[in-house]
Formats: structure tokens, sequence, C-alpha cells
């Protein structure tokens, strides 16, 4: 007996569910990739991404996800042997280095742990321990989608400013561009990169950078260059030059549709969206926990994300089954260290009250259905806080 049929909901995050307006964008014909028409979809895309990372700086839109455009990032602004140290927060930003590593750049970790945010102190201290500036860039993520750590990215930028050191600040925006407030300039950043597939709510595919005049400066010298990814050659004046070929003309007309809504909605209400949406959840969870079975990943209620909350759980496969076998809704696998010891729900991009108060029931209804220790009534508080955050 099961209650699936209907519209499956897909709740891991990325790539996430996109707007019908998204789909709608790609079902025409490709432009003349040399018309003004794709000139100023180009234009227009780069402008727009300017706001979404409130910088000044210049940005590039490539043809890749999020893996692909770690590797834009760090060969524009690097070179073989240069040293960067990685803030450790779960999975990503590691993963970024490790990239990097394997690109011939010596990696030093600052060992974080996965069940909180970076310290910006530590950030300090690492980076006065280096009195000859051997490190020339800092990476660190946003949130990490792994363990649902939402990083305080402008105080690690005030802690790297307190210490004068010249490294580059690099941070991965993948999972919170577009749903969580991001300041590059204000927050001195240097390079800042994220990718379509989740708040941006568009398909997989198309990978952003943004990058400060003194990345730009750094990038001059930059030994591991190549030439798709190459900045110097995005900045010619030739429309092709900022593709290095042929536009991806279909992700673009749904980047486009994308960034109109959220700009018609307007980015603070965005913001605010996710904020109420992501704090039912953890209502929920908060409930759920007081059964003993599972509880939320990130100790420091401050320090969880708003677009992933994960969920630790000894054993989330049967119930991430039932909601899936039975409900039609997927929730995310646990990764990396918590692969098989979490489960994690998605409030990113294109979602609303029905969408996660949806999600919340099924979860609470697999816990019942299969005898799973829970305190009950998790999807009442999370109806009971935005009924009264959300005023008629
Ligand atoms: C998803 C994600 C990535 C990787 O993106 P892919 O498109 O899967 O390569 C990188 N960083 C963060 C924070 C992510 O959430």
């Amino acid at each position: 007996m099961v209650v699936r049929a209907g519209r499956e909901f897909l709740a891991i995050p990325g790539p996430t569910t996109m707007p019908d307006e998204v789909l709608r964008a790609m079902h025409r014909a490709p432009l003349d990739i040399y018309s003004d028409a794709m000139v100023q979809l180009t234009h227009g895309l780069l402008r727009d991404l300017g706001t979404l990372f409130a910088t000044k700086g210049k940005t590039y839109i490539y043809i890749a996800n999020g893996h692909g455009t770690w590797e834009a990032a760090l060969t524009n602004v690097l070179s073989r042997g240069d040293r960067i140290l990685v803030l450790e927060s779960g999975r990503f930003a590691v993963g970024w280095g490790s990239a990097a590593r394997a690109m011939g750049i010596e990696v030093q970790s600052l060992k974080g742990s996965w069940d909180r945010a970076i310290r910006p102190a530590e950030v300090e201290a690492a980076l006065r321990q280096d009195t000859g500036h051997t490190i020339k860039a800092v990476l660190a993520v946003q949130i990490d989608t792994a363990s649902g750590v939402y990083n305080d990215i402008e105080a690690i930028g005030k802690a790297i400013k307190a210490t004068g050191h010249p490294a580059l600040f690099m941070v991965d925006a993948v999972a919170s561009l577009g749903c969580m407030p991001f300041e590059m300039d204000a927050w001195g950043i240097d390079v800042a990169m994220s990718a379509s597939q989740k708040g941006l709510m568009t398909p997989p595919g198309l990978g952003y950078v943004a990058a400060s005049d003194r990345a730009r400066a750094v990038h001059i010298s930059a030994g591991l260059r190549t030439p798709y990814f190459d900045w110097t050659e995005r900045d010619g004046n030739e429309h092709y030059q900022k593709h290095s070929g042929t536009a991806p003309v279909h992700l673009m007309f749904a980047q486009r549709q994308a960034i109109d809504m959220l700009f018609a909605e307007g980015l603070d209400s965005t913001f605010r969206r996710h904020r109420l949406l992501a704090e039912a959840v953890r209502r929920a969870v908060a409930v759920w926990a007081e059964g003993g079975a599972l509880g939320f990943n990130i100790v420091a209620p401050q320090e969880r994300g708003d677009t992933v909350t994960t969920v630790r759980m000894a054993d989330p496969a049967p119930l991430l089954a039932y909601c899936r076998d039975n409900c039609g809704v997927i929730l995310g696998v646990g990764i990396g260290d918590l692969h098989g010891k979490a489960f994690r729900i998605a409030h990113m991009g294109h979602v609303n009250a029905p969408m996660i108060l949806g999600t919340l029931g099924v979860i609470e209804m697999g816990l019942q259905a299969l005898g799973i220790p829970h305190g009950k009534g998790g999807v009442t508080a999370a109806v009971n806080y935005l009924g009264d955050s959300v005023k008629a």
C-alpha cells in the first residue's frame, strides 16, 4: 500500500528542483552565436552574476560542474609548487584542496571537524605562523553540503585581513549563492565560485567564477593557466572569447530565467524564504531528536546552514527507502565521513512551504511506520513556527 503516485519530490542538495519556467526557457531553437541577442545574453548573465556575488570584479561562465569550476578557479591564480591553506569543515573545501594537490600544489590543511564550523581565530593563527608568506591562497566553503555547516565567511575574511597576510581568499559558494547573503567585495574575497544546479535552479553544467582585481593581478604570472579556463583569453573583446568557443546557449536561457525569477522575488526575500524554511526543518528535527534515534550533525544551532540539514542516524537506509518508495520523496544520503550515518534534507532553490512541510510530513510518517523512536509533533512544530513567522 503506497501513496506515491503524483509528483515526485527530489529533496537532495543538488541537482535541485527546477521551476517549470526554467525548463520551458530551454525549449526553443538556439541562437546564432554571432547575433546581438547572444552577446546580450552573455553580457546580461556576466553582469547579474556580479550582483549575485556582490562584486565589482570580473565574472566568468564555464561549461562545467562544481568540480570543473574549482579547477577553473585554481588554474587562474596558482602555479605548480605553490602552497595553499585549506580550511576543513566537511567534505567540499577538502575536495577542492585534493584537486589542487593533484595539480601539483602543496596543500596545508587547517584541521577542522565534521560537526562544527571553521574557527576564524585558528585561521588567523595559522597565517601568523607563516611569516615567510609561502601560503598563496586560503580555501573555504560557505556551506558544506555534506556536513550541513555554515561558515562565517565574513569573520574568516576579517581574520585573514587582521594578519596582513597577502594570501588570496578563495570561497566555494556552490551550495549557498542565491540562497543566503554573499558579499564578495565587502568580505574581502578574491576568488568566488559557484555552479548552476543548486540555489540557482538551473540544470547542472554551468560554473561561475568571480575574480577581484587582486586575483587578476596574481593571475598574470600564474603557471597553471590553461586555454579553456584562462581569464586573459576570456577578457578579450570578441564574444566567442567569453566562452572559449560555442556558448552553452540553452543552459544560459535557463539560468537567465532563473535569475529573473530570483530578482523578481527580490534577493532579500529569497534569503528570508530560505531562512524561514530552514528553521522550520530544524524545529521538526529538534522535536524528532527527543526520541534519541536521530539528531543534528552540526552541534551549534547558529552554525547550521540555511540550504541543507544533515541529520545523523545509525542506519538511515530504511527511512530513505520508505520515503522514496512509498511516498515519492527522495532525501539525500550521507556522504564522505557520514556515509551510512546520516541523511540530508535539502531546502535550497525552488522550494516553498508545501514542499518543505510535505517533506517533513513524509519523514515523520516514515519514522512512525518504521517504529523509529522519535519525539512526536515535529511537523506541528514546523507549522507553528511558520505560522508565527509568516504573518497575514
Ligand atoms: C555540490 C557542491 C560542489 C560540487 O559540485 P559538482 O557540480 O557536484 O561538481 C562543490 N561545493 C559545494 C559546496 C557543493 O555543494
